[in-house]
């Protein structure tokens, strides 16, 4: 069992943290918000007054940030970032989702502190999140994947090995591409049957014993009331929020550019989550894309 600081609780890193010091794992946490750490605390995971106070000792730290910016503030900061501060030998687990260089870049200040550091994005969504059975895509080298696996077990089933630093986070992107892709044309269906007199419901049981089959319809159907738990049924809390959809699209759309790659279908559900955004529901989860679809009431 590890010694491990944990950076970032929200609706991700406060389950995933949770889970990591049931497994047995010593856990000190950090966040920014007092109620993110109010409730990790009553389930067993300590809290930290900062990052830096989080790490004292750590062999490993894992961050579930929002973004690279804050990923590169929180290791980097001239002043304040924890990277030079870990030990020799220790492990920088990367949940986030954020951009794959800035991920290399962390990895190359880490190889030259001595610090090995790993992209281990995440799939599987705040469900997945809670019941400890996320996938995580990691990039990095294989010693440092032999030795995340140990901790990674605690918060999730399917561990993969992408390839080098930042080919999780080439996964991740790849991923949450198609997932924005399905859950737009997800929603697109149900509300076309919606519109013809269908229930969402039957129309669902149908589809998903035929072609139509997928992730959204199936873990995370968008119209509400179909699943009882459902962020749909719950008046579209989230979850996962439309901005940080909108900035997983965006960089797939940036990578795209970089790599010379046609994605059509990815650029429009990039517009589209945009635009859905814009109309005030950044915060809303992202299976709420399908009132952008719905006849006015
Ligand atoms: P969130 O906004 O709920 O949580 C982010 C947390 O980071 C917040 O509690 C915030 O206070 C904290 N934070 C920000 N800056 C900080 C700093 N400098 N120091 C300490 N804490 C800081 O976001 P989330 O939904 O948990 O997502 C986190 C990451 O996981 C994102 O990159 C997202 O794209 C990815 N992700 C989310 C889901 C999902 O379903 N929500 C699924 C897979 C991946």
């Amino acid at each position: 069992m590890s010694t491990v600081a944990f950076i970032g609780l929200g609706n991700m890193g406060g389950p995933m943290a949770i889970n990591l010091a049931k497994a047995g794992h010593t856990v000190t946490a950090f966040d920014l918000s007092e109620k993110a750490l109010a409730a990790v605390k009553a389930e067993g995971v300590n809290i930290a007054a900062s990052a830096a106070d989080a790490i004292a000792g750590a062999e490993a730290v894992i961050s579930m940030l929002p973004a690279g910016q804050h990923v590169l503030a929180v290791y980097l900061d001239e002043e304040t970032g924890i990277l030079k501060q870990l030990n020799k030998g220790a492990l920088v687990l990367d949940c986030s989702t954020i951009d794959a260089d800035s991920a290399r870049a962390l990895a190359k200040a880490g190889a030259e502190l001595g610090v090995g550091v790993m992209d281990a994005p995440v799939s599987g969504g705040v469900a997945a999140a809670q019941a400890g059975t996320l996938s995580f895509m990691c990039g990095g080298s294989a010693e440092d994947f032999e030795r995340a696996k140990a901790i990674l077990a605690g918060m999730g089933k399917n561990i993969f090995h992408a390839g080098d630093n930042g080919a999780g986070q080439v996964a991740k992107m790849c991923n949450n591409m198609l997932l924005a892709i399905h859950m737009i044309g997800t929603a697109e269906a149900l509300q076309l049957g919606a519109n013809n007199g269908l229930d969402p419901k039957v129309l669902s049981e149908i589809m998903l014993a035929s072609s139509g089959r997928n992730w959204s319809l199936e873990v995370y159907n968008p119209y509400p009331g179909v699943q009882e738990n459902s962020a749909a049924s719950k008046g579209y809390q989230p979850g996962f929020m439309v901005d940080l959809m909108i900035k997983d699209l965006g960089l797939a759309m940036e990578n795209s550019i970089d790599s010379k790659s046609s994605v059509p279908m990815g650029s429009l559900a990039r517009s589209l989550y945009t635009a859905h955004g814009m109309a005030g529901n950044g915060q809303k989860d992202f299976s709420s894309i399908l009132n952008l679809l719905r006849k006015p009431s």
